[in-house]
């Protein structure tokens, strides 16, 4: 259904957002400003589609960038949410619910020894920082070009202009105070890790790292460049903090560390441990664990950490992703979207390749797969735009801006998936 754009409901919505939130948005990649245009505003959702505002409807990949793993809208999801609700929203006290997600987040990730719920992704990495800082007695942290690990100041960093210099806040308002703690390293680069740690290695708290890479389009860490990372951390008394806010429970039950084999001691979680609602967590060896308050002297708290209604939603939904073949499924609809997109650009004749892992996936306007960030930035941005806007059309919903790695659900059946490829087909020939 194509709308007449002076009609159309999005963009009566946008002009009206714009006046009492800045941009019109309340997280920026959602503006568009990436690939212009006007961003659709969502009614509602269900399986792998959602619907906007002149009632149009897509394929979602971006499954609320992340969290909707089992689909839009799942019955039981939405059961427990509508019980869970019934009992009151929120207690600041304990509930039982906290209890059995924190078991069943331990159980499934190893290294978590015990965990600590919050509210975002940003305060699981932050209070993982913190932690680290508190245990190890030191500042210093490493970071990589092209993760992203929320916006706490300490993380809101790029590299400065020398090799091994600390930091360029990537915001205003971060203090160079802060960011000059921040050591900011190439992703796959293990020889530069190696410089740093030994010219600085008894001063770094912590790496923090995504062992899987989803925010610079997606990218696999190479598994000498965890492995090494391990060693270095064990060697010189690091914290190695693995930022699985997007990787956990998405490329696998076990996420990132359990396809590598490598034990982090702290790990960041989100996006599906809540199902779609505020929860996220961060954990990993009981010693370190112990030093949060109460029990230890680093702080961190919050008004609604673990919320009953939130947490349902994502023990829940921990529940869906156990059952048999979940995984099996969710890796063969990305596989095939990817196959698909590839094999439909070259028929177009467009340099385009893709990657997936588990149920995360990434495509590319160049001819090969980026390992790096500085790979990835050099894909063709106009070509993706063009791309972005012609799916949107034809009604498929892609992450608007190239730099963001895309989702499947387990609602993504084939029907749904070659839908998008012959989509892509028409889309790649207009944009050829
Ligand atoms: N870490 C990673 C790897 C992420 O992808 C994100 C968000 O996309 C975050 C941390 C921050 O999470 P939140 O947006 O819930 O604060």
């Amino acid at each position: 259904m194509t709308t007449d754009k002076s009609t159309s409901k999005n963009d009566i919505l946008f002009a009206r957002a714009q006046q009492t939130t800045p941009g019109g948005v309340n997280s920026p990649v959602r503006a568009f400003r990436s690939v212009g245009g006007t961003p659709r505003f969502i009614t509602r959702a269900e399986g792998p589609y959602f619907w906007d505002a002149d009632g149009k409807r897509y394929i979602d990949y971006i499954g609320s960038w992340g969290p909707a793993i089992v689909g839009h809208a799942h019955p039981k999801v939405i059961k427990a949410v509508q019980d869970a609700a019934a009992n009151g929203l929120s207690f600041g006290a304990p509930t039982e619910g906290e209890i059995e997600i924190a078991e069943e987040i331990c159980k499934l990730v190893p290294s978590i020894e015990q965990v600590r719920l919050v509210s975002s992704g940003t305060e699981a990495t932050m209070s993982a920082l913190r932690l680290a800082r508190g245990a190890t007695g030191r500042d210093k942290i490493v970071k990589f070009e092209g993760c992203y690990h929320g916006h706490a100041d300490s993380l809101l960093v790029k590299a400065g202009s020398g090799l091994l210099t600390f930091g360029n806040p990537t915001s205003a308002g971060v203090p160079e105070d802060f960011v000059k703690h921040t050591l900011v390293l190439d992703y796959n680069n293990v020889p530069q890790l190696e410089d740093a740690f030994e010219s600085m290695g008894d001063t770094i708290a912590c790496v923090i790292v995504e062992p899987v890479a989803g925010n610079m389009n997606l990218i696999r860490a190479a598994p000498e460049f965890l492995q090494r990372m391990r060693e270095l951390c064990t060697e010189h008394g690091a914290v190695l903090i693995f930022d699985e806010v997007m990787c956990g429970f998405r490329v696998g039950l076990g996420g990132a560390q359990e396809m590598y084999g490598i034990t982090p001691d702290l790990t960041a979680l989100g996006k599906v441990i809540g199902g779609g609602l505020p929860v996220a967590a961060f954990g990993g060896r009981a010693d370190l664990m112990q030093k949060m308050a109460p029990l230890g002297p680093v702080y961190q708290a919050g008004t609604l950490s673990g919320n009953p209604v939130a947490v349902a939603a994502g023990m829940t939904t921990l529940k869906l992703v156990q059952e048999p073949g979940f995984y099996e499924k969710l890796g063969a609809a990305a596989e095939r979207l990817v196959k698909g997109l590839t094999e439909a650009a070259q028929e177009a004749d467009i340099p385009f390749c893709g990657d997936a892992v588990g149920g995360m996936f990434g495509f590319y306007f160049s001819n090969s797969v980026p390992s790096t960030y500085a790979q990835m930035m050099a894909g063709d941005k106009e070509r993706f735009n063009r791309f972005f806007h012609g799916m949107l059309d034809e009604g498929v919903y892609f992450a608007p801006a190239m730099f963001e790695a895309g989702f499947v659900s387990a609602q993504h059946d084939d029907a749904v998936i070659d839908e998008t490829i012959e989509a892509a087909r028409r889309v790649f020939k207009r944009i050829a």
